[in-house]
């Protein structure tokens, strides 16, 4: 499949080309900064088959953690694109900033649910990590 998307403003543009090889919300508290306080939905996307089409974001890194994601956002609008794991090639796509979000489905796991809050819900008969799988 090939999905497109980009930021709020337009100023970045992406497309994504593969197979979905993740859909996961993540609990994580770092996300709860990005997505307003919710889970943040992620699709995760073969990095080989990812492109940005228009624009350059910004990336940040934590430097105080041990193996830091590096989050990508638009410099102009401040929307978060895509995280990219620093050991594996898989582009975790923002599902809401998806031209279709609708692609997405739904969840197929809870992560980082240590960092859980109590207002946060988990869907029916997903498989929940702590962590990360494994
Ligand atoms: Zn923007
Ligand atoms: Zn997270």
């Amino acid at each position: 499949m090939k999905l497109e998307g980009g930021c709020y403003c337009g100023n970045v543009r992406y497309e994504a080309e593969g197979e979905p090889v993740m859909k996961a919300q993540c609990h994580c508290r770092e996300c709860q900064y990005i997505s307003g306080g919710s889970p943040n939905l992620v699709l995760g996307m073969p990095l080989a088959g990812f492109r940005f089409t228009k624009g350059t974001p910004k990336g940040f890194t934590r430097s105080d953690l041990e193996n830091p994601v590096t989050r990508e956002f638009c410099p102009d609008c401040g929307t978060q694109l895509l995280s990219r794991m620093p050991t594996l090639p898989i582009a975790l796509i923002k599902v809401g900033t998806l031209d279709d979000p609708a692609v997405f489905e739904g969840a197929q796991m809870a992560i980082f649910t240590i960092d859980s809050q109590p207002f946060h819900h988990v869907p029916d008969g997903i498989p929940t990590f702590e962590r990360l799988p494994g």
